[in-house]
């Protein structure tokens, strides 16, 4: 039984209003991983990096019980590298630059090892690579979650669209749930795309929180209020890999449990926007989440009343 996670290794070039970084380590699964691996330690990494890529950074995933014999290293070839830069309000980026690299002949292979995972988490890449990785399995994992972005939707759509057929729960941004459906209203945006497959949908906002979507059901996560927020980058992933590495480790896949991993993936991303990369994620100690898990209980906890 295991976690298996696809997804970008990359190098970022990240700018704030609070200063910029030249290229350091990202990329969605290496987000996911580290926040999956304070739930759970059993996951399993297949992705692509190149000759370039720090052996450090690798190393630090092993520490995080992030199995790479699915990483392939590409010799001679340039990591996948992304550049952003962050507005004022610290919720929207603009892209300004995205280098396919590694990533542009990339054949995903998934280790005999890795092929009875109970839980798969179909990090932010090309879909159709997302797709391979599902074709390789031996059996349907219990869970698919699916997460990606404005950038396959704009170049890839019929791709995403035939992957989303088969997957249990998407993760997005509310402006992605609008260009995926071409609805403002983030409700009517989560009903279309329930129709294109997914049986859950869970809106990410930022700030704002998140919403989770299920038939005509809805829960609602915050965020953790932060005085200060950093860098942005990886939040999302760093939701879904605390998502679906409570999931995991929990084996539970009812609604309610669902509920509870959203909570954890609100907090998780809470504590990947107080740093620049994945500075505050590399060591992060249970006592710390365990604190904003409770603290985010508060936030919504009241008596109900009869007005
Ligand atoms: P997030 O802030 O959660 O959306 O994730 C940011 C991470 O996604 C960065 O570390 C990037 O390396 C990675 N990323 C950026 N663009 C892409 C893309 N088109 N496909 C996959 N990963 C990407």
């Amino acid at each position: 039984m295991s976690l298996l996670v696809v997804g970008t290794v990359a190098f970022d070039a990240i700018q704030t209003p609070h200063g910029k970084t030249d290229k350091i380590v990202g990329g969605a699964a290496t987000y996911i991983g580290l926040s999956a691996s304070k739930f759970y330690n059993k996951i399993n990494l297949v992705s692509v990096v190149g000759e370039d890529f720090p052996k450090e950074a690798i190393d630090m995933l092993r520490r995080h019980n992030v199995n790479t014999k699915g990483l392939q290293i590409k010799k001679g070839e340039k990591t996948f590298f992304w550049s952003g830069r962050y507005h004022d309000d610290m919720n929207s980026r603009d892209t300004l630059d995205t280098q396919l690299n590694v990533l542009e002949g990339f054949d995903p292979i998934v280790p005999e090892s890795y092929k009875n995972c109970e839980c798969l988490m179909l990090g932010n890449l090309m879909p159709s690579i997302q797709q391979k990785v599902l074709d390789q399995l031996k059996k349907r994992p219990k869970l698919i979650v699916l997460d990606t972005m404005n950038f396959w939707m704009d170049n890839f759509m019929n791709d995403l669209i035939n992957a989303l057929k088969n997957i249990d729960v998407l993760t997005i941004n509310d402006e992605e749930a609008r260009q995926l459906s071409q609805e403002h209203s983030l409700l009517k945006a989560a009903k279309k795309i329930l129709n294109l497959g997914p049986k859950i949908v869970i809106i990410k906002k930022g700030e704002h929180g998140a919403l989770l979507f299920n038939g005509n059901e809805i829960f609602y996560a915050p965020a953790i209020p932060l005085e200060q927020v950093f860098d942005p980058t990886g939040a999302g992933d760093t939701f879904a890999g605390g998502l679906v590495g409570h999931l995991c480790a929990t084996k539970d896949y009812s609604f309610e449990n669902m509920k509870r991993a959203v909570i954890i993936g609100s907090t998780m991303a809470s504590f990947c926007v107080e740093k620049f990369g994945t500075a505050r994620m590399n060591g992060l100690e249970t006592k710390a989440i365990n604190e904003r898990v409770k603290q985010l209980e508060g936030l919504v906890r009241f008596k109900s009343f009869k007005p």
